[in-house]
C-alpha cells in the first residue's frame, strides 16, 4: 500500500494596523485600559450602523496584490452568527460569497526546491473583543468570574485561506514565515505570532498516497510562533496515522495545541458553514472597488522579499546570505546602500550577515547603534580589491569600525594592516627570492606549481607580512611561465 501521506491547508488571521477599526471611528490600539476604545458601534449598541474603513480595504488590496489575487471589483459583507460574550452583536461581519480577494498563489521555497501555495481566497472580517478569566491560573475552567475587555471588538481582521496543497510540516511553516514577511514588508501589519496580531490555524488530513482521496481534517488552533505551527502539524499528522493504522476513524473537529505538553487537544466538533447562518449584512452596501484604485495599489508595491531576495542573488550573493539581508531591514538597508556606494555585494554580504550580526549580537546592539555607515562598508571592499587590505584583516578592521575607532584606511594604517601591492617593489623582492632559491626555481619552472607557495612565504618574510600574497603568487607563477 502507498505509504500515508498529509493533506494541509493554513487560515491566517492578520490583525490591521489602522489608524481606527473596521466599522468605526474608534482607535486601534493596545496595551490601553479595558474598554476605553469603544463606541455604540463596536460595542453594538441599537441602531449604530457600520461603516466600512477606506484604509483597511486598501491594506486587504495590498495583500492580495501581493499574493497575485483576483481583486472582485464587487465584494459582499456577510453577517456570521454565534454567541460568545466577547462577540456583543451575537455576529460578526465576514465576507462569504465574493470576498474582496479570491484565486492568489504564494511561491515558497523549501530545501531549495520551489512550492507553489494556492490561495483560494483573502476577505474581510473584524476581530472579536476579549475574555479575561480571573483565577488561579487564567483558563476558563476554575475561574471564579470572566472580564470583557471591547477595545480588540472590531479591529479589521483579514484572513487568507490557501488550497489544500501543503504535504509537509516543513511546507506549512516555510509558508507561514514568508505570508509574515510579506504582511510586514507591506506595512499592514506587525504579524506578531505571539502577540496575536497573525494567528495560523492548521488543517491537516492523511491520505494513503498522492492518488487517494483526501482525509477526514482536524482544525488545530492556538499555534502562537512559526515552530509550534510545524509542531502541531507533525504532531497531527502523527496521531492521524496512527489512529487510522490502528482502524479508528478520524472526526472532523477543532483541536487546541498545546504547547507545554507538545499535543493537540480536541476541543470541539467542527461546526459547518450552515451552522453560522451567514446572511448579507443588510446595513451594508456591496464594496465597490474601482480600476484606478487598484492600479494605484499595484503601482505602489514595495519589493516583496521574494523579489529582493532574487535581486540580492542577481548581484552575486548566495542563495542563504540573500535570505538573512533580505529578511532583516537594517541589515538589507545597509547591504543595498554599500553596493551603491561602490562595494562588492559578495564580499559586503558576507561582512554583514557574518562579522557585522556576530558583533552586534556579542554587543547587544542594534546596528544604528554602532559606527558603521554604507561608506564604511564600500571603502573597505574598496581597500580589498585594491590589494591594500588582507580579507583576514579586513574583518579585523570592520570590527574596529564598528567599535567607532575611526573609517576603515584610519584603523588599517593605525594598525598597521596595509598591504604592500607596488609591484615594482614586490617584483624585486621576487626576483631576490628566486635569485636565493635557483633550485626550488627550477622545481616550479619544470611544472611543480607545488612551490608556487614557497616563493610566496619566502617573499612574506622579507616584507613581514606585508605583501599581497595575490599579487605575489600571480608574479610568481608569470615568471615560472617565463
Ligand atoms: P472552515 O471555515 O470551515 O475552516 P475554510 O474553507 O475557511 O473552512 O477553510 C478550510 C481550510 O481547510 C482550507 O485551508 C482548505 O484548504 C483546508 N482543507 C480542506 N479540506 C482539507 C482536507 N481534507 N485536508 C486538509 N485540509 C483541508
Ligand atoms: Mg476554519
Ligand atoms: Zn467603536
Amino acid at each position: 500500500m502507498p505509504e500515508w501521506e498529509a493533506v494541509i491547508g493554513i487560515e491566517t488571521h492578520v490583525e490591521l494596523q489602522t489608524n481606527s477599526k473596521m466599522f468605526c471611528g474608534c482607535a486601534v490600539a493596545f496595551g490601553e485600559a479595558p474598554n476605553t476604545n469603544t463606541c455604540p458601534v463596536c460595542l453594538a449598541l441599537p441602531g449604530a450602523i457600520p461603516v466600512p474603513n477606506e484604509e483597511a480595504i486598501e491594506g486587504i488590496v495590498k495583500i492580495g496584490t501581493a499574493l497575485d489575487s483576483t481583486i472582485n471589483k464587487d465584494s459582499l459583507f456577510y453577517r456570521k452568527n454565534y454567541f460568545y460574550p466577547d462577540l456583543p452583536k451575537n455576529y460578526q461581519i465576514s465576507q462569504y460569497t465574493f470576498p474582496v480577494c479570491e484565486f492568489g498563489k504564494l511561491e515558497i521555497v523549501v530545501d531549495g526546491e520551489p512550492f507553489v501555495v494556492g490561495i483560494t481566497r483573502v476577505h474581510m472580517e473584524e476581530d472579536t473583543g476579549k475574555s479575561r478569566h480571573v483565577g488561579e491560573d487564567g483558563r476558563i475552567h476554575d475561574a471564579s468570574h470572566s472580564l470583557l475587555d471591547f477595545n480588540r471588538s472590531g479591529v479589521p481582521l483579514v484572513e487568507i485561506v490557501t488550497e489544500p496543497d501543503i504535504r509537509t510540516a516543513e511546507q506549512a511553516r516555510a509558508y507561514g514565515a514568508e505570508l509574515q514577511r510579506i504582511v510586514r514588508t507591506l506595512g499592514v501589519s506587525d504579524a506578531r505570532l505571539e502577540e496575536g496580531s497573525m494567528r495560523f490555524d492548521a488543517n491537516v488530513s492523511v491520505r494513503r498516497g498522492p492518488d487517494a482521496e483526501f482525509g477526514t481534517r482536524t482544525e488545530t488552533k492556538n499555534v502562537n510562533s512559526l515552530r509550534s505551527l510545524q509542531r502541531a502539524i507533525t504532531f497531527e499528522i502523527d496521531r492521524q496515522t496512527r489512529v487510522l493504522e490502528e482502524g479508528g476513524e478520524i472526526i472532523q473537529e477543532t483541536r487546541h495545541w498545546n504547547e507545554d505538553k507538545g499535543v493537540t487537544i480536541s476541543m470541539r466538533i467542527k461546526e459547518e458553514s450552515e451552522d453560522y447562518r451567514y446572511f448579507q449584512e443588510p446595513d451594508m452596501l456591496p464594496l465597490e472597488i474601482d480600476e484606478a484604485w487598484q492600479q494605484r495599489v499595484k503601482a505602489e508595491q514595495p519589493e516583496l522579499p521574494a523579489q529582493k531576495r532574487a535581486r540580492y542573488v542577481g548581484l552575486g550573493t548566495d542563495a542563504h546570505t540573500a535570505e538573512l539581508l533580505a529578511d532583516d531591514p537594517a541589515l538589507g538597508g545597509l547591504f543595498d546602500q554599500a553596493v551603491q556606494a561602490g562595494a562588492n555585494a559578495k564580499q559586503a554580504g558576507i561582512w554583514i550577515t557574518q562579522e557585522v550580526v556576530a558583533y552586534l549580537r556579542r554587543e547587544e546592539k542594534s546596528l544604528v547603534e554602532t559606527a558603521l555607515s554604507a561608506a564604511h562598508v564600500a571603502e573597505l571592499s574598496e581597500m580589498v580589491s585594491a590589494g591594500d587590505l588582507s580579507s583576514t584583516a579586513s574583518k579585523d578592521v570592520l570590527n574596529a569600525v564598528l567599535a567607532g575607532d575611526g573609517t576603515p584606511r584610519e584603523i588599517a594604517e593605525a594598525k598597521d594592516l596595509i598591504q604592500i601591492s607596488d609591484s615594482g617593489f614586490l617584483e624585486a623582492e621576487v626576483d631576490a627570492v628566486i635569485a636565493d632559491n635557483t633550485d626550488a626555481f627550477e622545481k616550479l619552472a619544470g611544472g611543480d606549481m607545488k612551490m608556487i607557495g614557497f616563493f610566496v612565504g619566502q617573499v612574506m618574510k622579507r616584507t613581514g607580512g606585508k605583501a599581497d600574497p595575490r599579487l605575489v603568487s600571480e608574479m610568481v607563477r608569470n615568471k615560472a611561465q617565463g
